[in-house]
């Protein structure tokens, strides 16, 4: 069951310091969201995990940090300029601009797509279906045109069409661009992937559903490079790692789901592709592509550039293009499920009072332990030393207005799996109480056994 609609969720993380409406003051800016003193947390303990799993953990993959701006012939090559857009359509009547598409997909509650769809066919839809203009209720379409995403800016002074550059709609163009200093740098054979992260920019017909969909957002891409004939097998073992790796941080496996291409669906390079769903309350919406693109990219970059982009196979003495397989996330939508999948509310033992707890897997709560002075005239020197131990090996949070019980309550709303309270055992003899976020259990421990005990949970 949801436990929290869209709009109580939004002004929760406003009201506790997650996330805040991008320049406020000023009236805010459409779309557009701040991460405060605990979304900032949480964002970065997304990626640290990511970076874990797909980068440092993991036997076959390295990373990259590309430049965001790049040559504007990648994104020629890549097809970008020609053809990243979506369709576009206007109700004639109230004039509010849609995607064909995504008018389909709200109508269906997401069970058809659009995906593949001309835009004939999409129109044929619209009408077949009376999918009315969500804003006026007419059925009074214009014709569907295509709409490209990128951004475009001008690099250095003068405003020309030389100096035209665009913010990058995926950070997988810098990997590729890249694939020969890193395959010569890192002597990798194949296979190997490269992760990265970074910021990525597409002018959204209709961004909305809070961070779901917005203009600037942040991807964790990776692109594995295997042999030609071994990418359906590694595309297999990419769409379960992923899958493996949201259960893993605490994203509800309940509410999530593949999706499967149809073959129809297929861009015309892909030989498979999913997408990982989560249930979010307006219904099911991708969270994760995973695309395997054949090698689409490399070869459309070889023959741009004309530079040979193969990789001279050590056991067969052969020259080709690897293949790839594409798992590509964006953060704010994993911290969108993550955050869905947490929130939970659970009445004490009296039935009367509720305490709203954010169930986070410890390595994903915006901080891992809050130190609590028992008695702040008391207690406080002790606690701040505590703190400042605490606070060299992990996120920690030092807190000494109002009773105890509040100050838990407290950090159950923000999620903190631990606190501890400083007190008058703490001076004397050494030892701390350490109370556990979701049981409400305390355990006493010496102060140089809460490292190793936090350091415990932080596995996932
Ligand atoms: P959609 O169909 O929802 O527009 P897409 O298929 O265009 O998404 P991809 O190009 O596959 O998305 O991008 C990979 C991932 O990047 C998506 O699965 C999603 O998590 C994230 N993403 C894409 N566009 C946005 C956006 N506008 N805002 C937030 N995250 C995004």
């Amino acid at each position: 069951m949801q436990k929290i609609t869209l709009e109580e969720l939004v002004a929760y993380l406003k009201e506790q310091g997650f996330v805040f409406q991008g320049s406020e003051i000023y009236g805010g800016l459409a779309n557009a969201w701040d991460y405060g003193p605990l979304g900032v947390e949480l964002k970065r303990n997304i990626k640290n995990a990511w970076w874990k799993k797909f980068v440092q953990n993991n036997r076959y993959n390295v990373g990259l940090d590309a430049a965001l701006l790049m040559n504007k012939e990648v994104w020629v090559a890549s097809g970008h300029i020609g053809s990243f857009s979506d369709p576009l359509v206007d109700c004639k009547k109230c004039h509010s601009r849609f995607r064909a598409d995504k008018l389909i997909e709200d109508y269906t509650h997401g069970e058809i797509t659009g995906d593949g769809m001309s835009n004939e066919e999409l129109t044929k839809y619209l009408l077949d279906h009376k999918i009315v203009c969500p804003t006026c209720g007419a059925l009074d379409y214009t014709d569907i045109r295509q709409f490209n995403l990128m951004f475009k800016t001008h690099m250095g002074v003068i405003e020309e069409a030389k100096s035209e550059v665009y913010l990058r709609p995926e950070t997988a163009q810098g990997i590729f661009v890249n694939f020969k200093n890193i395959q010569r740098t890192t002597r990798r054979k194949l296979p190997f992937g490269v992760g990265q992260i970074g910021k990525s920019f597409r002018n959204e017909i209709t961004p909305g559903n809070f961070i779901f969909r917005t203009r600037e957002f942040e991807q964790m891409e990776l692109e594995f490079f295997c042999k030609p004939g071994t990418e359906l097998e590694w595309f297999s073992y990419w769409r379960k790692y992923c899958m493996d790796f949201l259960k893993s941080i605490g994203v509800d496996g309940e509410k999530l789901r593949y999706r499967d291409h149809e073959q129809k669906e297929l861009s015309f390079y892909s030989n498979a592709t999913t997408d990982i769903e989560f249930e979010f309350p307006w219904g099911f919406g991708e969270l994760w592509g995973i695309a395997s693109r054949t090698n689409y990219d490399l070869n459309a970059h070889q023959t741009h550039s004309k530079e040979n982009l193969e990789y001279l196979d050590p056991e067969t003495n052969t020259k080709y293009l690897p293949y790839v397989v594409e798992p590509s996330v964006g953060v704010e939508r994993m911290l969108l499920s993550i955050l869905f999948s947490a929130y939970d509310e659970e009445k004490d033992e009296t039935g009367k009072v509720t305490r709203t707890v954010l169930r986070l897997h410890p390595a994903i709560a915006p901080y891992k332990v809050a130190v609590l002075p028992l008695i702040k005239k008391n207690h406080s020197e002790k606690a701040y030393e505590i703190f400042d131990l605490l606070s060299e090996h992990f996120q920690a949070v030092y807190d000494e207005t109002a009773n105890v019980g509040k100050r838990y309550r407290r950090q159950d709303a923000i999620g903190t799996p631990y606190c501890i309270c400083v007190d008058d055992n703490t001076i004397n003899d050494g030892t701390v109480t350490v109370r556990d976020r979701d049981t409400m259990e305390q355990i006493t421990l010496k102060v140089e056994e809460v490292i190793p005990y936090i350091d415990s949970k932080l596995k996932f």
